[in-house]
């Protein structure tokens, strides 16, 4: 019976909203001061680790500066409420500001170099902030600190400590409100994409960069509030509140409650406030346990206590926090297993030529491919072929040469633009974001059309509903025409390396692409797999698509294309029909005797 009650399935946010409800009726329980005050401190805690959470758990930037942006809310707020007024509302968005601005300011060098850079860079930023708030002793009081913070107040009626309180709770879950919704949304599989690796989110039409700046001002914003919410606790803000320990507990806080998580914050937060607090013997030993926590949960705990929770849920039934958003939506629309018109691209490459040092990849390598058609290229491991299509994407520049899609010159265009413009393609070795569902690594190929704004995310606009409803349905429709729709809700890094290709398969047809490149496509593919690729292939050139097949099997090759480019050594040897390839002379002397070998071993 209770098992019976508890599985029925709620919406995602009926249990976070009581969770909220109960968090501003805790005044109303009577409880200690001392415990309170706990509550609050691990309020500000769980908004910073929120921030690493996205900035960290979710891009997988190595920022461990959020607690710099913490203290730069706190003396934004302290220093407006001494010397303008006492307005939380303000304190709040001016901290936001200076959080966000100082933030970006910090951050950008660091995110230009790469991950370790920025480690070091955002910690180092953490060291500095003693060092900042001397040298500006006279507003911010140095290491004595800033005092005479005045009691907040909100359009001019000043607050209670309940009423702080509930202040302090609506606050936090406002943010955790919009932490859901952008970990929900196709933002938050992007970050996941971008975590995966930046190759992967430019073919998607993600602009790196951009992408990684945007997690990391958004990782602020909650920094920036926590401060604010601590400077009106204490009214009093000094420099021992930013230290460097601080900055591991948050990360310690990050690990324990789950870096990808959104709820695991408060949960992280909530075990090391009460825990290193609890009593003074356990203070003393507080960097211990912190460093005990940060070894532990690295190795042991993967996915920290959220996974834990996740665990639980999938155990007894119950769905505490519901789906993610898409998926919640199972079988809205009756999915066809079918694709309409598709406005394929003229695509040419023309005298492309590309070297590594000394070493020769291409030489004036030039090639068509039409809508409505397929286009092979074939020839042996090391021959240019990846390489040619990392060039025609924007991975590489080549060294001569232009490339064309339909009457758009794309040669030098950075790969999200080239994406974005309408190419799209498939790795040699699949690319597949962990922990995404196969539907939402299919969604997250349509990420550079029909994009939505960061406020559209944040507060669910119609435009950002339209979208996901769209997402979900075309997710659902390629995912049935290649086979793979009974797999929607699969994790989609278990599957094996056949559907995995199918997949980045679905994933390139949802962007209703100008070009298709599919890289070796066919490998690791069984013989169904095989006459599945086969009959996709057929009905995209059926529906006016163009595609670029990169090959080994020569039989699969002549059975479908309509044109073959044969490369060796970098160099186009043969190319034409497929009845003209295999009876080049040179084709059959040079590369087919090879390759009808390996054809036999597959
Ligand atoms: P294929 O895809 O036909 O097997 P590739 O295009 O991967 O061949 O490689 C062609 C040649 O270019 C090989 O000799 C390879 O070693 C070289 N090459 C490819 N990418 C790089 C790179 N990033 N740096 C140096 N050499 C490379
Ligand atoms: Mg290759």
């Amino acid at each position: 019976m209770l098992k019976s009650i508890l599985s029925v399935r709620q919406p995602g946010w009926v249990i976070p909203l009581l969770a909220g409800v109960v968090l501003l009726c805790l005044p109303l329980l009577g409880l200690d001061y001392a415990t309170m005050r706990q509550v609050q401190l691990t309020i500000i805690l769980a908004l910073i680790v929120s921030g690493m959470n996205l900035s960290l758990g979710y891009a997988g930037e190595l920022a461990l500066g959020h607690v710099a942006i913490y203290a730069v809310g706190a003396y934004t707020a302290g220093l407006i409420s001494i010397h303008f007024q006492p307005d939380l509302v303000i304190q709040l968005a001016a901290a936001m500001v200076c959080g966000l601005v100082i933030g970006v300011i910090t951050g950008v060098p660091g995110l230009r170099m790469g991950s370790w850079s920025l480690a070091m860079t955002s910690f180092f930023l953490v060291l500095l902030v003693p060092d900042i708030v001397s040298i500006f002793k006279s507003q911010t009081g140095g290491r004595n600190g800033l005092a005479g913070i005045l009691p907040p107040s909100v359009l001019g009626f000043q607050l209670s400590s309940t009423g702080y309180f509930i202040a302090m709770g609506l606050v936090t879950i406002a943010w955790f409100a919009a932490m859901r919704n952008i970990a929900s949304s196709r933002m938050g599989l992007s970050f996941r994409v971008l975590k995966k690796s930046p190759v992967l989110a430019s073919a998607m039409g993600i602009s790196v960069y951009r992408m990684k700046l945007l997690a990391y001002a958004l990782a602020a914003v909650p920094a920036s509030l926590a401060g604010a919410l601590f400077a009106n606790l204490d009214l009093y803000v000094s420099p021992e509140s930013f230290s460097f320990q601080f900055a591991i507990t948050v990360l310690a806080a990050s690990i324990l409650g789950g870096s990808m998580s959104v709820y695991g914050a408060i949960a992280g937060a909530a075990v090391l406030q009460f825990a290193l607090n609890s009593s003074s013997d356990l203070q003393q030993y507080s960097p211990l346990i912190v460093g005990m926590i940060l070894i532990t949960g690295g190795v042991a705990l993967t996915g920290g206590l959220a996974e834990v929770g996740r665990v639980a849920v999938r155990w007894t039934g119950v769905r505490l926090f519901g789906k993610p958003d898409g998926v919640a939506r199972a079988a809205a629309s009756a999915a066809e297993g079918t694709l309409d018109h598709i406005d394929g691209r003229h695509l040419e490459a023309k005298n492309v030529s590309k070297s590594f040092g000394g070493n020769r990849a291409l030489i004036d390598v030039s090639l068509e491919a039409e809508p409505g058609r397929i286009t092979a290229l074939i020839g042996p491991n090391g021959s240019g072929k990846t390489t040619l299509l990392n060039v025609i994407c924007g991975y590489y520049r080549g060294q001569t040469g232009a490339i064309k899609l339909g009457d758009r010159t794309i040669t030098g265009l950075p790969p999200d633009r080239v994406a974005t413009l309408g190419v799209s393609r498939t790795f040699q070795t699949p690319h597949i974001p962990d922990d995404l569902t196969v539907k939402d690594v299919v969604i997250t190929g349509r990420y550079s059309h029909e994009r939505v704004s960061v406020f559209g995310v944040l507060f669910r606009s119609p435009r950002y509903r339209q979208v996901a409803k769209d997402d979900d349905r075309d997710a659902r429709r390629v995912l049935e025409l290649v086979g793979l729709s009974h797999l929607a809700s699969e994790v989609a890094t278990t599957l094996p390396l056949g559907q995995r290709r199918l997949l980045e398969l679905a994933r390139c047809l949802i962007s209703n692409p100008g070009a298709i490149l599919l890289d070796e496509v066919a490998s690791g593919l069984d013989e169904n797999e095989i006459k599945v690729l086969s009959r996709i292939l057929l009905e995209l050139r059926e529906k006016g698509s163009t595609i670029v097949l990169v090959e080994h099997n020569f039989r699969l090759v002549t059975s479908l294309a309509d044109q073959i480019y044969v490369l060796a050594q970098g160099k186009v040897m043969s190319s034409g029909t497929p009845e003209h390839v295999q009876s080049d002379p040179n084709v059959k002397r040079e590369y087919l005797g090879v390759d009808a070998n390996e054809d036999r071993a597959q």
